[in-house]
């Protein structure tokens, strides 16, 4: 648990910025020192129920009172949302940004030239805490705010630190996007479980276990290449191998880097 204790603010307080409040809080991190601004009652409740946090829907009070605000707002609502926030003097204070496709140019503007930002990429697994955060900090930034920020994404997981913006589409990419990746990969399977005659009870536990099992062996054995890893559970003429070479010859690797590349456009586009 960090000892930078400061008054953070949630702007907007729906599904990330409520498993942020979740890991903070199970973490340690003092609940009165939280506030949650959010238009709907019933969510605020149901925070201050949960966590003990203090809750309200008076954005300017809550970003007043705030050292760090997060701005937790869908990207579309952003400029309206930051408008009146603008008129009030947020020298001194750092606002973290979980918005997809809001650029730091672009907050900046809508909070009338602010500096002290942080722009951060998460994504769905965060709900379980087991997120993947990629975080850009402006130059304005200082080592504390910066070390505070990495603080509060990794309440909901792994944390990566950019040098550019531009890393922000690479994370897109390769952590933002991918969970939807691995959902089809193992939809295909489930498809040809079915095929195969097994029920579908039966594919979906095998499936996931074998890509939780997976993924932890990843974690696991750092000092093993992924390429090492198949290697060793794919034995030469075996039914793995022959599993594994269909794919290949099918065309899986060129698949997946279009597929990241496409999301890398798709990012640059939106931005
Ligand atoms: P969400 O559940 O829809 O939360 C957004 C919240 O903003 C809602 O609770 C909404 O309240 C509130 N809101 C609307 N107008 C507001 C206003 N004027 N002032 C204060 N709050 C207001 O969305 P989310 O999934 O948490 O996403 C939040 C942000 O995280 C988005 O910008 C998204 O791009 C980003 N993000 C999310 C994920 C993810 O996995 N969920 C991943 C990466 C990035 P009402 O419901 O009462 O209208």
């Amino acid at each position: 648990m960090t000892k930078d204790i400061r008054t953070v603010a949630f702007i907007g307080a729906g599904n990330m910025s409520r498993s942020i409040i979740a890991g903070l809080v199970a973490g340690g991190y003092p609940a009165e020192r939280i506030i949650a601004s959010n238009p709907s009652q019933g969510k605020l409740d149901a925070l201050a129920a949960d966590y003990g946090i203090r809750t309200g829907n008076d954005n300017l009070a809550a970003v007043a009172e705030a050292d760090v605000v997060v701005m937790a707002v869908k990207p579309q609502l952003m400029a309206d949302v930051c408008a009146p926030i603008a008129a009030l003097d947020l020298a001194g204070k750092l606002v973290i940004s979980i918005a997809a496709g809001v650029t730091c140019e672009r907050l900046s503007q809508y909070l009338g030239g602010h500096q002290a930002l942080v722009r951060t990429m998460p994504n769905t697994p965060s709900m379980l805490g087991l997120g993947m955060t990629g975080l850009y900090a402006s130059d304005a930034v200082g080592e504390a705010d910066r070390a505070f920020a990495g603080h509060l994404m990794a309440a909901v997981g792994e944390i990566l630190w950019l040098d550019s913006e531009a890393g922000i589409d690479q994370v897109i990419a390769c952590a933002g996007s991918s969970p939807a990746y691995f959902f089809l990969f193992m939809e295909a399977m489930e498809q040809g479980a079915a095929a195969l005659g097994v029920k579908p009870e039966d594919a979906r536990l095998m499936i996931q276990q074998a890509a939780i099992g997976a993924a932890q062996m990843v974690r696991h054995n750092p000092q093993l290449s992924l390429a090492e890893l198949r290697a060793q559970v794919t034995s030469k003429g075996g039914t793995t191998h022959e599993a594994v070479q269909t794919l290949e010859q099918q065309g899986l690797r060129d698949s997946v880097q279009d597929a990241m590349q496409a999301a890398v456009r798709r990012a640059q586009e939106m931005a």
